[in-house]
């Protein structure tokens, strides 16, 4: 920590940056999050369709196996996502912190698949999974929160967007939430977390949908309407009988999560971001 004109700054090398994060995404490809894995064995208590049972019982062995081994969940290891919060009383020495970013992802996909392609019509891999997509908020005080998502992309397919105008409501952003997920049926390998984004512009409300994936399992919006909101969707959804893997059943969502912001008088902009079996997610603080 140094002092300067009265405030304490912390500098951070970018070297210690990408060390951490290398680390924190090699750890999220093997290692599902604990609150995922409660509401997995809460689903296999409460699936009752016997096959839906069984493919709930394998994805959690699945789970135990990739983690003993420290092997991947899924051979989709995704496009890394990486959320970063960093105090404004920071600054980083040694480098690009950009640069030390796209080594560390470059860095821990070594040994998972790279499934990232450089220009979206040429189609051709970059070969070693970068670039990341990277979302940064300057917050206040001396820390750095890197928060990593390994997002797989049959979920990421079947993830949709809406630009409504208001006289919809809420019977309207509930139709198009339930009616995505039905659309998705087996290709987002469900049990599903339905992330949902309400709110903001255009370009916004995509990211306040993911931003609700990266919120634990078990957690409700503090807002009771969408907390209530929250709960009506979950039961429509599951009600959907889809099932684990879309092989029938009554656990098709394990989680809806929905996050708000402030939008134009004009619109109602609705996104839904599904994530998978395989939500691999984790953060670290430095
Ligand atoms: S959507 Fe998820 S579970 Fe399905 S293949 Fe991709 S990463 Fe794996």
């Amino acid at each position: 920590m140094a002092e300067t004109s009265g405030h304490v700054e912390r500098t951070i090398s970018v070297d210690f940056v990408r060390r951490k994060l290398t680390a924190l995404l090699s750890q999220a490809a093997w290692q599902l999050p604990e609150d995922y894995l409660a509401a997995l064995r809460q689903a296999h208590e409460q699936e009752i369709a016997p096959l839906g049972q069984e493919i709930i019982r394998l994805l959690l062995v699945n789970a135990d196996r990739a983690q003993a081994e420290r092997l991947p969940s899924c051979q989709d290891t995704g496009m890394a996502i990486l959320f970063i919060e960093v105090g404004q009383e920071v600054r980083f020495v040694g480098g690009d912190v950009n640069t030390a970013i796209e080594e560390a992802v470059r860095q821990a996909y070594r040994p998972l698949r790279k499934s990232v392609v450089a220009d979206p019509l040429l189609r051709q891999n970059t070969g070693d999974n970068t670039p990341p997509i990277v979302h940064y908020a300057i917050v206040p005080g001396h820390h750095v929160r890197l928060r990593v998502m390994l997002k797989g992309f049959g979920a990421e397919l079947m993830s949709r967007l809406a630009m409504f105008p208001p006289s919809v409501g809420v019977e309207g952003v509930k139709r198009f939430v339930v009616e995505t997920v039905k659309e998705a049926g087996p290709n987002a390998c469900p049990p599903v977390i339905v992330g949902v984004g309400l709110g903001g512009s255009f370009d916004t409300v995509a990211l306040l949908a993911k931003r609700a994936l990266m919120r634990p399992l078990g957690t409700s919006n503090p807002t009771p309407h969408l907390a209530a909101l929250e709960q009506e969707l979950l039961e429509d959804i599951n009600a959907l009988g889809i099932g684990p893997q879309g092989f029938g059943g009554t656990v098709t969502a394990l989680g809806v999560h929905v996050v708000a912001a402030p939008t134009h008088i004009a619109a109602l902009p609705v996104a839904v971001n599904l994530n998978c079996s395989a939500p691999r997610r984790a953060e670290v603080l430095l």
